[in-house]
């Protein structure tokens, strides 16, 4: 790690920064910073080839103020036990600010996922769920993972898989773990709710008349140039949803180079070429750029890192050139950094709040499990009756009536995805509008990390004194 401070000693120290604000006593914040626990460990892999192998992993529950703990599970070379440990603090006090009554937790399996074929990996992540089973690291109730970098929906169908099969008929045990497929236990909507949320918390802080023409732009986030770093499952919805709301894509960074082009591009039309040719080279609808380190610096409006911590740095931070930028990945911004861009007056609107749409649809498929019922199942017909009966009336009473598509569109009951997507935009709306307004008390003169962290920090507390621990 740059600059010789440790990413969860970055944590700790934006705590600390925030806490300076708040009247919590010094023990009360110890308790809250520090991680409860962690579990490192180490078992052999029998590769396809019949050699053995030996897997380092991690998980770290860094705080029970709630149980369960939430946090993702990733899969990634350069996993490390302070690495996890900073992601799993990031998640408590993401979870707080989105208010999911969760922990913060975090697992890694320290492989590339690309080294190893399906059946090694689903080997992995049956022994890594085995093991967490053994400790007592998994369950409903206890600690419930989801995906993160290089794990998807496909890992966490194993892991449901697992964990059901050693439960012993636990009725709630597909609430073990969140992200799965639909057919699985999962819910409408997860898999672009990190993206989605991104692109609520953007459009959010974009609508502030007042902080946009500080940073010199137009309310709005129609026509705002967007650089995207990351082409995964966050970066690439939060390009769809940010283009879909009038955005323009000018670059989009891999760690195998970037594609540019002032015009925009065309998601869809991007995705499919990456997916054919397993890169960006030639495609025809922008120039190729092979050093995507200084891809990060081109001109924008907003600059959205959605792929691993990290990359803005102080050694960077005074080339970026974006008003504003968009923490879709963790840690993405260095601390030192962070504090540089401050200076600069650019808009940082930070992981801790802008990426929490993913632990919150999270919540709702933990809901959705520990119930065992479809949300809208019961309401989705009552609903559209209703709505009939009034159309109906004044249908009756204009002497007007609408044609059958028409009525349909303003009938309807509900859906799954409805439900969670309302849900999603109300937490990320509520949430900017909270942050914002601790900002605002302290005058503007902290940025909104720091206001996130006071947020996070005020929730978490409170939960200690609710249960009478810090009386
Ligand atoms: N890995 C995601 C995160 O960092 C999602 C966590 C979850 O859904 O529990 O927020």
């Amino acid at each position: 790690m740059s600059e010789h401070i440790s990413f969860s000693k970055q944590v700790e120290l934006y705590v600390d920064r925030a806490a300076e604000l708040t009247p919590y006593p010094q023990g009360l914040i110890d308790q809250i910073r520090i991680t409860n626990s962690v579990y490192q460990i180490q078992f052999p892999l029998k590769r396809d080839d019949g050699s053995i192998e030996v897997i380092q992993a991690w998980r770290a529950e860094h705080s029970h103020h709630i149980r369960p703990v939430k946090g993702g599970i990733r899969f990634s070379e350069h996993a490390d036990q302070d690495e996890v440990i900073a992601l799993a603090s990031l998640m408590t006090y993401k979870c707080a600010i989105v208010d999911v009554p969760y922990g913060g937790g975090k697992g890694a399996i320290k492989i590339n996922p690309r080294n190893y074929s399906k059946a090694e990996l689903e080997r992995i992540t049956r022994r890594y769920t085995y093991e967490l089973v053994q400790k007592n690291f998994i369950g409903p109730g206890v600690d419930v993972p989801a995906p993160d970098y290089g794990t998807g929906e496909k890992e966490m169908a194993w892991i449901v898989d697992t964990y059901s099969s050693l439960s012993n008929g636990e009725l709630d045990s597909a609430a073990c773990v969140t992200g799965k497929p639909i057919s699985e236990g999962g819910i409408h909507g997860r898999r672009e709710a990190t993206g989605r949320g991104v692109m609520f918390g953007i459009r959010e802080a974009c609508a502030n008349v007042k902080d946009m023409k500080r940073i010199g732009l137009k309310a709005g986030l129609d026509g705002k140039k967007v650089v995207i770093q990351g082409f995964g499952n966050v970066g690439y919805h939060s390009a769809k949803f940010l283009a879909e709301e009038g955005a323009q894509i000018i670059a989009i960074l891999e760690y195998d180079g970037a594609i540019h082009n002032e015009k925009g591009v065309d998601i869809e039309d991007v995705f499919q070429f990456r997916k054919e040719n397993g890169s960006f080279k030639n495609y025809p609808g922008a120039t190729f750029l092979e050093d995507t380190r200084t891809a990060l610096e081109l001109p924008c409006d907003i600059l959205v890192p959605a792929a691993l911590e990290n990359q803005i740095t102080s050694e960077n931070a005074k080339r970026i050139q974006a008003k504003i930028i968009g923490e879709g990945a963790n840690g993405p911004t260095t601390y030192k950094a962070a504090e540089e861009l401050h200076k600069k007056g650019v808009l940082v609107i930070p992981d801790l709040y802008l990426n929490a749409g993913g632990v919150t649809v999270s919540y709702f498929e933990w809901l959705k499990n520990l119930s065992h019922i479809q949300f809208g199942r019961m309401q989705k017909r009552f609903e559209e009756g209703s709505n009939r009966k009034i159309l109906s009336k004044v249908e009756e009473l204009t002497g007007k009536v609408l044609d059958p598509e028409e009525a349909k569109y303003l009938t309807e009951g509900p859906s799954e995805l409805a439900l969670v997507n309302s849900g999603l935009e109300e937490t990320m709306i509520e949430a900017y509008r909270s942050i914002r307004e601790i900002q605002a008390k302290h005058d503007d003169k902290i940025d909104l990390r720091r206001a996130a962290f006071i947020f996070a920090l005020d929730k978490v507390a409170n939960s200690y004194y609710m249960r009478g621990i810090f009386p």
